[in-house]
């Protein structure tokens, strides 16, 4: 499904983000990819939905070399591409459902788009979604009165509403408390496992992703240093991805130290 190829992202500014990297996600997987901050994570999740651009090297996606890909194509293939940020991207005076129903206008006709008048098939597949993560109950309330953690299930039911075959979710729990933080992880996991839609996250709670991610991949300085079951990570992997800073990468929030298996 996707296919990383030797490669290389080197920014403008000569910062060599990604190098010599090759990994393949089949459909259905559900991949959190770990590593301290600057080490890659965020460019290697963006490449994949064309955010960014590689250097060098080859991102096949579903068969389709991502790289190759020019104008309406891009959008076409975004469109397959979920994309959940740690910042939810909601337009928070506006109601759940029209958050929901903006993932859809693509679809939809000029006039209608200025119009703001959605059809009764899209407020459909828009309910549908938000009734997928458990806030049907919310999508006549306004976006900023919501807990973070339900903005975050909007943002997911968005993404839902596209009908993606891929979920891609850069540090979605960073901004989140613990057990909102679960909760939001329950719902990937459900998607994930209900859906068969492909999930990989970014995430730095080292925990949370050992408990949900079926496979863990491990970036270090633009590398993947490690690439694995989740069950096979322990004290000697994280201290090869994380180096001498894996205590520090380990500290919550409430600065206790997580305990690692
Ligand atoms: P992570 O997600 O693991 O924190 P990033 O992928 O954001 O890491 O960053 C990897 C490296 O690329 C860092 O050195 C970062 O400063 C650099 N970088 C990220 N985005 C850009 C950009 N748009 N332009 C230049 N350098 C960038």
């Amino acid at each position: 499904m996707i296919e990383f190829i030797n490669v290389e992202k080197t920014y403008a500014n000569k910062v060599r983000a990604l190098q010599n990297v090759n990994f393949k996600v089949e459909q259905g997987e559900f991949v959190a990819i770990i590593g301290l901050s600057g080490a890659g994570k965020s460019t290697l999740i963006r490449c994949i939905n064309r955010m960014h651009d590689i250097t060098s090297g080859e991102l096949i996606v579903d068969h389709i070399d991502v790289s190759s890909l020019r104008g309406k194509a891009v959008r076409q293939y975004r469109r397959r591409i979920g994309m959940v940020f740690q910042s939810f991207n909601l337009v928070t005076r506006s109601s759940v459902l029209k958050n929901v129903l903006v993932s859809l206008v693509p679809d939809l006709p000029v006039w209608r788009k200025i119009s703001g008048i959605f059809s009764r098939e899209h407020k459909l597949l828009a309910l549908k979604a938000l009734d997928q993560v458990g806030i049907l109950d919310k999508a006549y309330v306004r976006v900023d009165q919501l807990s973070g953690g339900q903005q975050q299930r909007v943002a997911l039911a968005r993404t839902l509403a596209q009908n993606p075959d891929i979920i891609l979710a850069d540090e979605p729990i960073a901004s989140l408390d613990p057990i909102t933080s679960k909760q939001v992880m329950d719902d990937f996991k459900h998607i994930n496992e209900t859906m068969n839609i492909t999930v990989l996250l970014n995430i730095h709670h080292v925990e949370i992703a050992l408990e949900y991610a079926d496979r863990i991949i491990g970036v270090r300085a633009g590398e993947i240093v490690f690439d694995g079951k989740a069950t096979l990570v322990d004290d000697e992997v994280l201290q090869h991805i994380y180096g001498s800073k894996m205590e520090e990468a380990l500290q919550t929030e409430e600065g206790a130290l997580l305990h690692v298996r």
